[in-house]
């Protein structure tokens, strides 16, 4: 017995379900249409029916965004309406991380509503459906109903327990309720149709008994309805007018209309679009929970993880997620985006609103031999220059200063304009320095670069119009604050992290390359007051957001997403 959702891997089986991708509004225009015919009399109202069984990730934030953003674009409403059924895997833990994502993704609900609430108006459906003769009390197992049950080819066999009377079911079915019953001995099907090409219409299950504690009813059910009758049913009784789901549910929209005509009850509209699946990416609650439950990341909300929460904590805008479901479009047909392109968005955003920086992340120092001794200078730097009104600050100089390893190079390979023996570069907000000579530990590394400055250069330029080639970043030693900074790539190393070889599941694909630590970044010292949630620019570098693990003194930064733009590339080439 499936007690659960269709399982989204499945192959749809429906009929138009490999028809051509249909315009990318067409959930709209559905809507629109129905406001035209007055199917609703004018009403939109939606829903967002997540199960309380993990955390949201970016795929439903599509769903949010398609159900919150279609109702307010018609005036209309949208419930958040959690989906529980499933009293074994829902947490109050979840329920509340669930209505913290919705908020933070800028979305409000007009009621917060709960399946749950529904389980004695549920039951008295049943009871309707047994009285009209439409379902049955059944004695077979969950394995003998699968067998029952036929395959594509094969049409289904009735179930001996199929023609009780009424009465008999009404009997039986009560005495599931009182616990009379152990669990899996019996349960409630719809008496449909064992014929019937579409396999979910094969007498489904309606309910079954579980003695399990519900996260809200506790230990007042011992039988529990399945997903495809509490879903619908819960639609109509709020009177969901477009109640928007992903292609899986397909297969399932006959059932949905059928309970919904024989109750005789408000008729919601299902209607699916494809789901959303990204390169490098896993959204799939079942195996977000194996990650955390197996310690392969630091739980939910590890910034490698495509939840909500994690993306959150990793410096991801709401602004920058919702322009990425405004652009990847609605269809009919299951694809795949490049994690890149959610990236776009989320450098195009930061780009306008973080502070911009300097940190260095792998220190070397340089010493300006000829800069006095105990001079600090404080430099005017520019905020953002995307945003004007971000302002200025200043930044301090002095003698001993650091910059990244990489921007310094012994013997520079052809090519290479940034600091190096002999060169000179050009300090950002700074002055033009020439390195003169390194010194170097027993090893034979580079430990510190010894170089001179030009004072007619303050600012970075050069009276006598002489140019450099490079401008790189640098922080004052002895004004500089200690940071733990993590940098992170994929979670997995194949674009395809379901792709595995037989005998091994997806943590085969698992990148152990994921993170990075540095532990010893030196950061401007402006950085002092940043806050948990803060995000910034660190220059050169990519955009950086404060982790909640920071404490005073010692702050500790995320890597939001680097500043190279993959996706600008991959959009080329597309259009090439
Ligand atoms: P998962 O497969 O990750 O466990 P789910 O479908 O079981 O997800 P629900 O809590 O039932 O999770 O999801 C609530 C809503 O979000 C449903 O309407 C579902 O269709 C939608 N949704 C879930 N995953 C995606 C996705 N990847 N893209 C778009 N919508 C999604
Ligand atoms: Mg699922």
């Amino acid at each position: 017995m499936s007690t659960s959702k269709p399982n989204p891997e499945a192959p749809n089986n429906a009929e138009g379900a490999a028809a051509a991708p249909a315009p990318t509004n067409f959930v709209r225009e559905i809507i629109r249409e129905d406001l035209r015919t007055s199917k609703y009399n004018g009403r939109v109202w939606t829903r967002f029916p997540p199960e309380p069984n993990g955390y949201l990730h970016i795929g439903h934030a599509k769903a949010i965004w398609l159900d919150f953003g279609l109702a307010d674009e018609f005036g209309g409403g949208t419930n958040l309406r959690f989906d529980d059924t499933n009293p074994e895997k829902e947490e109050t833990e979840y329920v509340e991380s669930i209505q913290e994502d919705v908020r933070w993704l800028g979305f409000t609900w007009e009621n917060l509503l709960y399946a749950s609430d529904y389980f004695e108006q549920l039951y008295e459906y049943a009871v309707q459906l047994i009285k009209k003769g439409k379902a049955y009390v059944d004695d077979l197992s969950a394995d003998e109903i699968r067998q029952y049950r036929g395959t594509l080819k094969e049409r289904g066999k009735e179930s001996p327990h199929r023609n009780r009377s009424v009465e008999e079911n009404l009997d039986l079915f009560e005495r599931m309720r009182k616990g009379e019953f152990p669990d899996g001995s019996r349960c409630l099907r719809a008496k449909i149709d064992m014929a019937s090409p579409n396999l979910n219409m094969r007498d489904p299950v309606m309910y079954r008994i579980l003695r399990a504690s519900h996260h809200r009813t506790g230990e007042k059910w011992c039988i529990y309805p399945l997903y495809d009758f509490a879903h619908g049913q819960s639609d109509s009784l709020e009177k969901i007018t477009h109640s928007i789901c992903t292609l899986e549910f397909e297969d399932h929209r006959p059932l949905y209309n059928w309970y919904i005509r024989e109750l005789g009850i408000f008729p919601s509209q299902q209607i699916e679009f494809d789901r959303l699946n990204l390169t490098y990416t896993l959204l799939s609650k079942r195996k977000l929970l194996q990650l955390v439950r197996e310690g392969r990341v630091r739980g939910w909300d590890d910034p490698r993880m495509p939840t909500i929460s994690g993306i959150r904590r990793r410096g991801y805008t709401p602004e920058a997620i919702r322009n990425f479901c405004a652009n990847i479009g609605v269809t009919k047909t299951n694809g795949t985006i490049e994690l890149a392109m959610l990236e776009h968005f989320v450098r195009e955003d930061l780009n306008k609103r973080a502070l911009r920086v300097m940190a260095v992340l792998k220190p070397l120092k340089v010493v300006i031999t000829n800069y006095p001794e105990g001079q600090t200078e404080e430099m005017e730097a520019i905020n953002n220059p995307e945003d004007e009104s971000a302002g200025k600050r200043m930044v301090p100089f002095s003698r001993e200063l650091y910059i990244e390893q990489d921007d310094f190079r012994e013997v520079p390979p052809k090519g290479y304009f940034r600091l190096s023996p002999g060169k000179e570069v050009r300090l950002r907000y700074g002055y033009f320095i020439t390195a003169q000579n390194v010194v170097k530990n027993a090893a034979g590394d580079v430990v510190e670069v010894h170089a001179t400055y030009d004072p007619a250069t303050r600012g970075g330029n050069a009276p006598d119009g002489r140019k450099v080639k490079s401008t790189i970043h640098w922080v004052s030693a002895a004004h500089a604050i200690d940071a733990e900074v993590r940098i992170y790539d994929n979670l997995f190393s194949n674009p395809d992290p379901g792709d595995v070889p037989e005998g091994q599941d997806f943590t085969a694909n698992l990148n152990p390359n994921s993170l990075e630590v540095v532990a010893q970044a030196k950061l401007e010292p402006s950085l002092t007051s940043a806050k948990p949630g803060d995000r910034y620019q660190f220059e050169r570098l990519g955009y950086f957001c404060v982790d909640p693990d920071s404490k005073p003194g010692k702050p500790v930064f995320n890597r939001t997403v680097a500043l190279k733009d993959t996706w600008a590339k991959v959009e080329k080439k597309q259009k090439a």
